[in-house]
C-alpha cells in the first residue's frame, strides 16, 4: 500500500475541530465526586428490580432486539409530562438528542446559537456539522439580551434552563417570550429541572418550534444508563426518528427509565434532600462572603475569595487544593466569563461536610 495519510481523509469540518472534554471520571476510588452533577443518591429500588427481571435468570432476554422506538419509555415520558404519546421521543442521554437535533437541522448554512455560558457540548456538536455556531453573552447579573436572541438568525436556538454552568434558572415566561419570538427551533435543554420549580414542557403543545429535552442522568440517578428524552411537535419527532441510531436504546435502559419516572414519591424525598443540602450550602458561602449564583438545580456555581478577591487564579487554587484532597469539582480553565468560579454539584450530607471543612482549611491557608 502506498503511504497511507489519513489526515487528508478526515471531512472538512472534523479536521478542524477538538472534542468535548467530558469532566473526570476517575478510576480509583476513594473520591468525593462532586464534579459531573450525578445524583447522590442511588436509583429508586424499582428500577433495580426492572433491570433484574429484564435480564432473567440468563440473559435470554438480551439475545432481542430492543424496541427500536423504545415505545414504552417514550409513554412514560410523555405520561410523566401530561402529554400525547406522539410528543415523546427517547435517546442514549439528552447528549443524544442534542446530537441528533444538531444533525437533522444544522449545517453550513443553517446555525446554531446559545447564550454565553451555557453548555460547552453544543459548538462542539454544531462545529462537527460544520455549522456557524453564535453566542450571545449574558448582559450584567445574568440577564439576557432578547432583541440579540431574537436577531441572531439561528436556525436552532440552544437555551439551557435552568443554566449550566450558573445553576440560575429563567421562569416559564423568559422561555415562552423567546419560543414566541423566534424565528426558528428552540430547543430548551432542561437537563436541571428536576432541581426547580417549572418545566417549558407546558408549552410544547402550543409552539410547533419548541423541543424540550430531559435526561436521567441528574434528577433520576440513572448517569451510567445514558436514558435521555425529548418532548416536541410530533412532526419535530419524525424528524429525529430519521435521524436517530435504529436502536438508540438498549433493553435495560429502556426498562430502567420506565421504571424511574413511574417511581415519583422516591424522587420527590430525595431530591428533597438534596434542594436542603443545597440551601445549606449557599448559606455557607454567604458565611464566607463568597459571591455564587442562586441555584435552581442541583449544583453551585460560586467565586471562591482570598484576602478579599476574587479571580481564576484563586479559583484554580482551590480546586487544585480540593483535588489533593480528593475532593474533585469542576473547573473551566478555558472558559473566559466563567474561569474565575467553581461549580460544585450538591451531594450527601457527609460528602458536604467534607466539602466544607476543607474549604475552611484552604482559607486559613493551612
Ligand atoms: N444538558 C446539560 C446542560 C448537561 O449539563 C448535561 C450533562 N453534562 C447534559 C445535557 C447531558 O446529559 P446526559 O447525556 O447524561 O443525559
Amino acid at each position: 500500500m502506498k503511504k497511507f495519510n489519513l489526515k487528508s481523509k478526515i471531512s472538512n469540518a472534523v479536521s478542524k475541530m477538538s472534542g468535548y472534554v467530558p469532566g473526570e471520571q476517575p478510576d480509583s476510588s476513594g473520591w468525593i465526586k462532586l464534579n459531573t452533577n450525578e445524583f447522590p443518591y442511588p436509583p429508586s429500588p424499582k428500577v433495580v428490580e426492572a433491570i433484574a427481571k429484564e435480564v432473567g435468570a440468563n440473559g435470554a432476554s438480551l439475545r432481542l432486539y430492543p424496541s427500536p422506538t423504545s415505545a414504552k419509555l417514550r409513554e412514560q415520558v410523555a405520561k410523566y409530562y401530561n402529554l400525547p404519546k406522539e410528543y415523546a421521543f427517547g435517546a442514549n442521554g439528552s447528549d443524544d438528542v442534542l446530537n441528533l437535533v444538531i444533525r437533522a437541522f444544522a449545517d453550513d448554512k443553517k446555525s446554531i446559537a446559545t447564550l454565553d455560558p451555557s453548555y460547552s457540548l453544543y459548538p462542539v456538536l454544531a462545529k462537527i456539522q460544520g455549522a456557524n455556531f453564535i453566542k450571545i453573552p449574558f448582559k450584567k447579573n445574568l440577564e439576557i439580551d432578547f432583541e440579540k436572541v431574537k436577531n441572531c438568525k439561528a436556525n436552532v436556538f440552544f437555551f439551557t434552563n435552568p443554566n449550566a454552568p450558573t445553576g440560575f434558572g429563567f421562569p416559564i415566561e423568559v422561555v415562552e417570550k423567546i419560543v414566541s419570538e423566534f424565528d426558528g427551533l428552540v430547543l430548551v435543554d432542561e437537563a436541571y429541572s428536576p432541581f426547580a420549580s417549572y418545566s417549558a414542557t407546558s408549552l410544547v403543545k402550543k409552539y410547533p418550534n419548541l423541543i424540550v429535552t430531559g435526561t436521567s442522568s441528574k434528577g433520576w440517578g440513572l448517569a451510567g444508563m445514558r436514558i435521555g428524552w425529548a418532548m416536541a411537535n410530533p412532526e419535530i419527532i419524525e424528524v429525529l426518528d430519521r435521524v436517530r441510531d435504529s436502536y438508540n436504546l438498549d433493553r435495560l435502559a429502556q426498562v430502567a427509565g420506565v421504571a424511574a419516572l413511574s417511581d415519583k414519591k422516591y424522587y420527590a424525598e430525595k431530591r428533597k434532600e438534596i434542594l436542603s443540602e443545597r440551601t445549606k450550602t449557599e448559606e455557607f458561602f454567604d458565611s464566607l462572603g463568597w459571591q455564587y449564583y442562586k441555584s435552581s438545580t442541583n449544583f453551585i456555581f460560586f467565586r471562591p475569595k482570598r484576602d478579599g478577591k476574587s479571580s481564576a487564579e484563586i479559583a484554580k487554587n482551590l480546586f487544585e487544593f480540593l483535588r489533593s484532597k480528593k475532593i474533585l469539582l469542576r473547573y473551566f480553565a478555558s472558559e473566559k466569563s466563567v474561569c474565575d468560579g467553581i461549580r460544585l454539584s450538591i451531594g450527601t450530607p457527609a460528602q458536604m461536610a467534607s466539602f466544607k471543612k476543607a474549604v475552611l482549611k484552604w482559607s486559613k491557608g493551612k
